[in-house]
């Protein structure tokens, strides 16, 4: 319903005037990202995420940029049209982080639970760097892009990740940041390695799970070979390149 003294033009900034509520909504589930959950109503309703956000008159064509924050209006609008509580869409943003968690924490999805996936759903967790497993079904996470193939993949070499990945979790969560840095030093080390170019963070959350894996087994290879302890880079390149990852996978730089 719209009032008679509003101007046609200035609809959809109009404070109080919401779109109707969807014709279908879907329950948010547990640690479901406030992204996923839009384009489930959105399926329900049977369009796509863009078109359900421009109906919702929300000025934005992904529902990722409302994953970190989402406006007291954009929330307003999401809850009336899928007539819930607007604290139930805030709940499904990522709530305050610290700088550590924030750096660890991917703007964009890089992984996913395939078996999750296919049910439509897109989770908070697997968006952080330290998430290996998805914690809903205990499936491991698969990284969006790659040109490995999964049976390409060595046994020893996904141990050894999921190793990192608890120890990242660790120091991401630690009160004092020597933890990260020496994990990161370690990520450092393995990107030279296979020179893999960029920031050590964003070479943990990187999509292709050749990068991703390396470097999270780089994190678990030098808890068993500290870094102090050896006396030169090349003495250390000899002994990663061996720790880290299974030589047929990903060959050796020599
Ligand atoms: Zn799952």
């Amino acid at each position: 319903m719209v009032a008679p003294c509003e101007p046609p033009s200035a609809a959809p900034e109009v404070p109080g005037v919401k779109p109707h509520p969807l014709p279908k909504t879907v329950a948010p589930l547990p640690d479901e990202l406030l992204s996923g959950w839009l384009s489930r109503l959105a399926a329900a309703n049977y369009c796509d995420d863009a078109e359900l956000l421009a109906h919702l008159r929300i000025d934005t064509a992904h529902g990722t940029a409302l994953d970190f924050n989402v406006d007291a209006a954009a929330a307003a609008k999401i809850a009336n049209a899928a007539r819930v509580n607007p604290d139930v869409v805030r709940s499904l943003t990522f709530p305050a982080m610290t700088p550590r968690e924030a750096s660890l924490t991917a703007q964009m999805p890089f992984q996913h639970c395939m078996q999750c996936a296919r049910e439509g759903l897109s989770l908070r967790h697997w968006r952080r760097a330290w998430a290996f497993d998805c914690q809903v079904c205990g499936t491991r996470l698969v990284q969006t892009l790659g040109k490995l193939r999964e049976e390409q993949i060595s046994g020893k070499l996904i141990y050894r990740a999921r190793r990192g990945a608890e120890m990242l979790e660790c120091a991401a969560r630690s009160r004092g940041p020597k933890q990260l840095r020496r994990a990161m030093r370690a990520v450092t080390f393995a990107m030279s390695l296979k020179t893999f170019r960029g920031d050590p963070s964003f070479a943990v959350q990187n999509p292709r799970s050749e990068v991703r894996l390396f470097c999270l087994a780089a994190i678990a290879a030098a808890r068993s070979h500290p870094l102090a302890r050896l006396r030169t880079h090349s003495q250390y390149m000899t002994i990663a390149a061996r720790a880290i990852a299974d030589k047929k996978t990903f060959g050796q730089r020599s």
